[in-house]
């Protein structure tokens, strides 16, 4: 690509709808955060931090994540790592978010440590929002249920959500982690109850697993958005459902590729997805972890799919649309892109 089209994919405005805080940590700040509580990293680095995270597969991706999710002991880290993803999406003139928190995780008891109580969970998070607006970015939080750790009977995150507090800015509930072993329908009756609280559901399906896994989540969990959702195409009648339902695909095209949901990022279907006339938008997933932003994502679709700047335009129009931005916000981003030309 040339520089002048990096630079008008850099400066285009933008929303991602995919994108984990917990995944969000990059190098420097879990080193912070080891220094900040003294932890020790050699059990999952023995020869020192790497100078960027690297992974074969999605078990030793979780070894490394959870040791991040080791270092989230306060309100305060929350709200420190929600200001430092804040501020590499305001670099890339991303200045409306969907950000999802897992806060099962939070909440649990870890080695010795009790886990953050709801109260401080929300504290943390409101202050990271607090500081993202101050950098010029909007944040909506997803809370999702972490699929293969949070089992279907234990209802943590859902009662959470009722019980409250939440914090500001809550848009939808998520449900996230390895598909495979773990399906959708048992969290059923805990998506209905998170519709009754006006919730919509964005869960992850069709990553780890097939098209059937996408489907249950249409139907049996009433997804609006589907995480991924690439391994539809196993099945033209999934198609078929979420073009009727018009449910956009948050793809994430280095997620895919290092997670080996793909084997080469150039045999990802994206193009295949566009073709059959699926909503489609463009998001890093965890952009610590996979060492990736925003403009790496859309600067990868352009130089290994072709995709032009009328498509990322139109993307980013119907990122917003399908996004549960405020009426005012999502008017200020689409008049930010009609200036786009
Ligand atoms: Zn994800």
């Amino acid at each position: 690509m040339t520089s002048e089209q990096l630079d008008w994919l850099r400066t285009l405005p933008k929303v991602e709808l995919h994108v984990h805080l917990e995944g969000s940590m990059s190098v420097a700040t879990v080193q912070e955060l080891t220094e900040r509580h003294g932890a020790d990293p050699t059990p999952v680095w023995p020869d020192g931090f790497p100078p960027a995270f690297s992974f074969t597969g999605f078990p030793d991706f979780a070894a490394q994540f959870f040791y991040g999710l080791s270092l989230l002991r306060t309100g305060d880290d929350l709200a420190t790592i929600t200001d430092a993803l804040a501020a590499t999406l305001a670099d890339q003139h991303v200045t409306y978010a969907e950000v999802t928190t897992t806060a099962y995780t939070h909440f649990l008891h870890r080695d010795d440590r009790a886990g953050l109580a709801p109260e401080e969970y929300r504290d943390g998070l409101n202050e990271g929002r607090r500081r993202a607006a101050a950098r010029g970015v909007e944040i909506g939080w997803v809370v999702d249920i972490p699929r293969d750790i949070e089992q279907p009977h234990e209802q943590v995150t859902i009662d959470y959500l009722e019980r409250g507090p939440t914090p500001d800015g809550l848009v939808a509930i998520g449900l996230g982690g390895y598909e495979v072993g773990f399906p959708a329908a048992p969290y059923a009756s805990q998506f209905a109850r998170a519709a009754a609280l006006g919730l919509p559901a964005v869960p992850h399906a069709g990553e780890t697993e097939g098209a059937d896994s996408v489907r249950s989540a249409v139907v049996d969990l009433g997804a609006v958005r589907i995480g991924h959702g690439v391994r539809c195409l196993e099945d033209p009648a999934v198609v078929e459902l979420l073009r009727e339902r018009e449910i956009m695909l948050e793809v994430c095209l280095t997620s895919n590729d290092l997670l080996q949901v793909v084997e080469h990022v150039g045999d990802h279907p994206l193009p295949a997805l566009l073709d059959a006339g699926l909503r489609v938008c463009l998001n890093t997933d965890d952009p610590g972890w996979f060492a990736t932003d925003l403009v790496t994502e859309l600067t990868l679709a352009s130089e290994v799919f072709g995709i032009t700047p009328a498509q990322h335009l139109a993307m980013q129009l119907d990122a917003v649309t399908a996004s549960f931005a405020p009426p005012e916000t999502a008017r200020r981003i689409r008049a930010a892109l009609a200036e786009v030309s």
